[in-house]
């Protein structure tokens, strides 16, 4: 059975001060079993502290990024060794902001996610098409050669510390969300582009997250659609009851 994810990511916001207290609120607010798991990623200066303060309670911390080499002449970069080390299992990989920022291609990603599963480490993998993808209708063929491309030279057994989350870069932190429906199908493809190449049972328990403006008032009828199991957020994942509210919006 897959599960319900959701994933709070904290991008480049929150200093040390700002970051403990979003988990004391988180840690305050979270008086129920949440519905889904829920991960967040804070920076990687805060990521030692958030996971030492989450320690015990039913929130992962995950790292947003991670280079594919061991260990190394990479100034400024930061390996799966040492994420591994002070915890943290997961990490984003993937997500638009490092491909159209810092020019992460497919190519590289596939060494970091080579990277990830020779050290047992969960990968949430981001992927999603550009408005002028959208427009011009070719929306499905990026999402299938992003994944064809990065991710779809795994191994069956990989699957099971894999996540992927859809993220329309029109969406995401725009305030326009996709539709449901728009979700949905998207998600029903990336379904069956998984089944097709690994199986009807690896495609029936990977989670796919869909991201891009997820709200409180809007989370409910996106994590309402068949093959929507959660959401990977942005922005409304810095205020504790607006992250809680997504997290128990499902049926
Ligand atoms: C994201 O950065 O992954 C994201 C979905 O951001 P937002 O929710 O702000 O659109």
């Amino acid at each position: 059975m897959r599960k319900n994810i959701v994933a709070g990511n904290w991008k480049m916001n929150n200093d040390l001060a700002e970051t403990q207290e979003l988990i004391s609120h988180l840690k305050l607010q979270m008086v129920k079993e949440p519905m889904a798991e829920v991960y967040v990623a804070p920076s990687y200066v805060n990521l030692y502290n958030s996971f030492q303060s989450l320690k015990g309670t039913l929130i992962k911390v995950a790292a947003q990024n991670m280079h594919y080499a061991e260990n190394g002449a990479f100034t400024g970069e930061v390996s799966a060794k040492m994420l591994k080390s002070i915890g943290v299992n997961t990490v984003i990989l993937g997500h638009s902001e490092r491909r159209a920022l810092f020019n992460e291609t497919d190519e590289l990603l596939t060494k970091k996610v080579d990277a990830a599963i020779e050290n047992d480490m969960e990968i949430i993998f981001c992927f999603g098409e550009e408005l002028k993808d959208r427009k011009t209708e070719k929306h499905f063929e990026i999402v299938e050669s992003q994944l064809e491309n990065a991710l779809f030279h795994v191994d069956k057994t990989s699957w099971q510390n894999i996540i992927l989350a859809y993220e329309p870069v029109w969406a995401i932190g725009t305030g326009e969300t996709a539709s449901p429906e728009q979700a949905q199908e998207i998600h029903q493809f990336v379904r069956e582009l998984v089944s097709k190449k690994f199986g009807k049972e690896i495609a029936q328990n990977v989670s796919i997250l869909y991201g891009g403006s997820v709200k409180p008032n809007n989370a409910a009828e996106i994590f309402a659609k068949e093959d929507v199991d959660g959401g990977l957020i942005g922005g409304a994942s810095l205020n504790a009851i607006d992250f809680l509210t997504i997290v128990n919006s499902f049926e």
